[in-house]
């Protein structure tokens, strides 16, 4: 039998080294937590990056996919199938009510991962730009934020400040601006310097969580919905992350009551099983007049499986109330690491932020050795940027499974 020495080598010596993963080799799970290939149990404080918020395989999607695995996986959009309509009509119904509509419905674009909603809904503002607003030919601009993160495709590295996502795979795509986040000044600017005719879109995430989990000013969010709707440009969300709860809402934006054009969703829509995303705007944006049949596609995009699971999670999510528990929770944790922080730390402890179960501790210096003690001492968690650790637990974790985490974090964080 391999252990896990065995799996992290042949990880290394076969494949790409495009990650750095701390040295735990995960064989099972159970809610909040993992064992590892030699039976050890930890708490999982990363969630797949916020993708496990219902809890590693939570019975019922499970169920829910067993179920549909016999009947019918995967048609292509080459045929309807008879899962996909009623899966747009729950997301359509879930996410429509924090949407700017202008009087028009709601419609989604069903895609796989969430770089790939990214790219589609970025494709979809150019279009609407086009035909809607009337850009002039390839003309067509998107402002995007500094230290953002929207995945890996070629354009979304050619918009990211992340001199390690740029590597050499330039040259990127053009039609793109970079502003500071936070800074609605700076985007009312940046509009103006473009030329309002041109500009398209402005695509952020509410909340940074690859970034370390950073919240922009109160009172942001609410001035750029002002500044776009002022110049007729779309506001992208993308709440891939942030989204489902995570933040102790629905959505991070619905924490300043702002409704934006779009959202992109991701991540935990695929209940922690199976990858699924979208992108949710309204008809006038997305219409059969802005994206006809041919203009885009994806093979796995909408199948049978993918609905099903995406059906039951949204149900799962909503019904349990895991925003108010996310709230409750992050709440407490955030007290928790306070408390923390006020004993003499190993490193000193620059800032402790978090909106419900997205939570980060910045420190002064490197974090990746309290990642990995943690790690020895049974918590899951990773470090960003070297200074930050983000713990984002799955939403149904316990006060008591929070106390568990807190007295081996002091121990760690203090020893
Ligand atoms: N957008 C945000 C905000 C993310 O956090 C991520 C992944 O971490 C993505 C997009 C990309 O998602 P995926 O890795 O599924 O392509």
């Amino acid at each position: 039998m391999p252990n896990s020495n065995d799996y992290i080598k042949m990880d290394h010596e076969y494949g790409a080294h495009n990650y750095h993963p701390i040295p735990v080799v995960i064989s099972k799970a159970k809610g909040v937590w993992v064992w590892d290939a030699e039976g050890k149990k930890y708490l999982d404080c990363l969630s797949a990056y916020s993708s496990q918020n219902t809890g590693h395989l939570h019975p019922e999607i499970l169920e829910a996919m067993k179920e549909q695995m016999y009947k019918v996986t995967l048609t292509s959009r080459a045929f309807h199938n008879d899962m996909m309509g009623p899966f747009l009509k729950q997301v359509c119904e879930v996410v429509g009510p924090h949407l700017t509509l202008n009087g028009s419905k709601t419609m989604v674009l069903p895609m796989n991962t969430g770089a790939e909603a990214v790219e589609t809904g970025m494709k979809v503002a150019r279009a609407w730009g086009y035909i809607k607003k009337g850009i002039p030919k390839d003309k067509a601009h998107i402002i995007t934020c500094a230290d953002n993160f929207h995945g890996r495709t070629i354009t979304i590295c050619g918009i990211s400040t992340d001199p390690v996502t740029r590597h050499k795979f330039g040259p990127f795509t053009p039609g793109f601006s970079i502003i500071p986040y936070g800074d609605a000044d700076a985007l009312e600017a940046e509009i103006q310097k473009i030329g309002t005719e041109n500009v398209a879109a402005f695509m952020l995430e509410p909340i940074q969580g690859e970034a370390g989990v950073k919240i922009p000013p109160k009172g942001y969010l609410k001035k750029a919905r002002e500044i776009c709707t002022k110049h007729n440009v779309l506001m992208l969300v993308d709440e891939i992350q942030t989204g489902l709860c995570r933040t102790g809402k629905l959505f991070a934006v619905d924490h300043e009551d702002v409704k934006p054009d779009m959202f992109f969703l991701g991540k935990a829509l695929g209940g922690g099983v199976y990858p699924v995303s979208a992108v949710v705007t309204r008809e006038e944006v997305i219409g059969p007049d802005v994206i006809p049949p041919g203009t885009h596609g994806s093979t796995f995009g909408g199948n049978p499986l993918a609905a099903a699971v995406g059906m039951k999670s949204l149900e799962i999510l909503i019904r349990d109330k895991l925003a108010e528990k996310s709230e409750e929770m992050g709440a407490y944790f955030v007290d928790g690491l306070k408390a923390i922080s006020e004993h003499k730390t190993r490193l000193q402890v620059k800032d402790i932020r978090g909106k419900g179960l997205l939570i980060a501790i910045e420190f002064e210096g490197n974090a990746r050795p309290l990642v990995e003690e943690l790690m020895v001492n049974g918590i899951l968690a990773k470090d960003t940027h070297e200074t930050t650790i983000r713990f984002a637990p799955p939403l149904v974790i316990t006060k008591e499974e929070i106390d568990w985490a807190l007295e081996i974090i002091q121990k760690v964080f203090t020893e």
